[in-house]
């Protein structure tokens, strides 16, 4: 299928073809014209699959961008990241369409900025639940113009407890609106909380390509993870463990090596989860380490390897979490450790030891990131940060990394053979005619 079988907007196809999305997903497919003819649906979709855009190319067709003190839409989602995530989509989904306003409201921010940027119309807002309904409560948002409701993750919501909230902030918009609702998982918890918010509901299951997922499961080992990592040879891997202490313990024993590893957990304040997420997504560091509550709904895209070191708890966890590796038809590998006392479970064991080790590969940083004060408020692009490493400091090209551009700063990933060099340079050099400051993340 193609996307204009189902999109007639050329500016909207046009856009979609420069973001570089041939075809629709199959969520998408299968999703976009119900939601198009305003019907409720419910979708079974992890992230990876193209979810976001599913309900989000509807949202932006749908806008009318003369009315944006009256929100269209809203969408929910579970933390703060995945929020981030929907809103960078739906606005990489708009690009075409002049002024569109979208919204991030979540807690971790100050509530009087976000009161502010609201004065100056929204006309869509994506938020966690917490923090919609404070501001609900202290009038300073409106949701009776709302159309579409979506909620992201709805699993994930019930399962962090976020029901009650939800439930208040559904009376808060319209009883006449369209509501979709998308998740991971279907159990009985789901339908339920679908029959109570939902009309005639169309139901969206795309299988399961489990296929592009080789799952192996060896038993536990205290060199295991070791074992494993140099036998395997990933250039990015997240490991799970089930508490933040074994987190902590993971990252050190790794780091002690020598092993480019950060740890993610609900501990770390939210500017050093977002650090710690860029060096990942930079390369400047292999391992991830994350509890399943910090690594729900982050956008990486697909890592080579998933080591469950801890086994989860339960089918729905171990699915999502194997999820991060074969995305978009990419071939990924997950292996999980057995302990004695989990033997039970149906699965093919193997020993770790009968891996084969050769030449042992180094996990020193090949990049470190560099974070400059500086971003897309200060109209600073990709192409000045690159022509002051490659004109002014006279880096080779070869050696530069991701570069992103946040509002208020940016980062750009250099060879770490340079890096130290490079960011000596940078603080005394000038970036669209300003000296600006310049860190050296971890
Ligand atoms: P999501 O499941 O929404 O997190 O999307 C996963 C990734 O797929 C995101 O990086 C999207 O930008 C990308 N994506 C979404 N739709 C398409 C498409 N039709 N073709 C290619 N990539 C897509």
């Amino acid at each position: 299928m193609n996307f204009s079988d189902f999109i007639a907007n050329n500016d909207m196809i046009k856009n979609l073809d420069n973001l570089g999305y041939k075809n629709p997903t199959p969520i998408q497919e299968k999703t976009i014209p119900s939601i198009l003819k305003k019907q409720d649906v419910l979708a079974k979709a992890k992230t990876g699959s193209g979810k976001t855009a599913a309900f989000g190319l509807p949202l932006i067709l749908e806008l009318d961008v003369k009315k944006r003190y009256e929100t269209s839409a809203i969408i929910l989602a579970p933390t703060r990241e995945l929020a981030d995530q929907v809103a960078k989509e739906l606005r990489r989904l708009a690009a075409f369409v002049e002024n569109t306003k979208i919204l991030t409201l979540c807690g971790g921010t100050p509530m009087r900025g976000q009161i502010q940027s609201m004065k100056h119309g929204v006309h869509i807002v994506v938020g966690t639940p917490g923090r919609v309904l404070a501001l609900l409560k202290k009038e300073a948002l409106n949701l009776e113009y709302i159309k579409t409701l979506v909620l992201d993750e709805a699993d994930r919501m019930l399962d962090m407890g976020f029901f009650e909230d939800i439930e208040q902030i559904i009376n808060f918009t319209p009883k006449k609106r369209q509501t979709l609702l998308f998740s991971a998982t279907f159990d009985d918890k789901i339908l339920e909380f679908s029959k109570s918010i939902q009309n005639d509901r169309v139901e969206v299951e795309i299988e399961e390509e489990t296929s592009s997922i080789k799952e192996r499961f060896f038993k536990f080992s205290d060199e295991g993870l070791e074992i494993a990592v140099q036998h395997f040879k990933p250039e990015t891997c997240i490991i799970f463990c089930n508490t933040k202490i074994k987190c902590k313990e993971i990252e050190a024993r790794l780091q002690d090596k020598n092993y480019d590893a950060l740890s993610i957990h609900s501990d770390l304040e939210q500017i050093d989860r977002d650090e710690t997420l860029l060096e990942f997504t930079h390369k400047s560091c292999t391992f991830l380490i994350a509890t399943d509550v910090a690594a729900r709904g982050l956008d990486i895209p697909s890592v080579d390897l998933v080591i469950n070191y801890d086994l989860p708890k339960g089918q729905e966890v171990y699915t999502h979490r194997i999820g991060r590796t074969g995305r978009m038809d990419k071939e990924g590998l997950a292996i999980s450790f057995v302990r004695g006392y989990e033997e039970y479970i149906d699965v093919q064991l193997e020993d770790i030891n009968s891996l084969h080790v050769d030449s042992p590969r180094s996990y020193k940083a090949k990049m470190i990131t560099l974070c400059i004060e500086g971003g897309k408020r200060d109209k600073i692009r990709a192409g000045d940060i690159l022509g002051a490493l490659i004109k002014e400091i006279r880096l080779d090209g070869k050696h530069i990394g991701k570069i992103t551009i946040n509002r208020k700063d940016s980062y750009v990933s250099i060879n770490s053979e340079f890096a130290q060099e490079t960011f000596e340079k940078l603080k005394k050099s000038k970036i669209k005619g300003r000296t600006l400051r310049v860190w050296m993340l971890s």
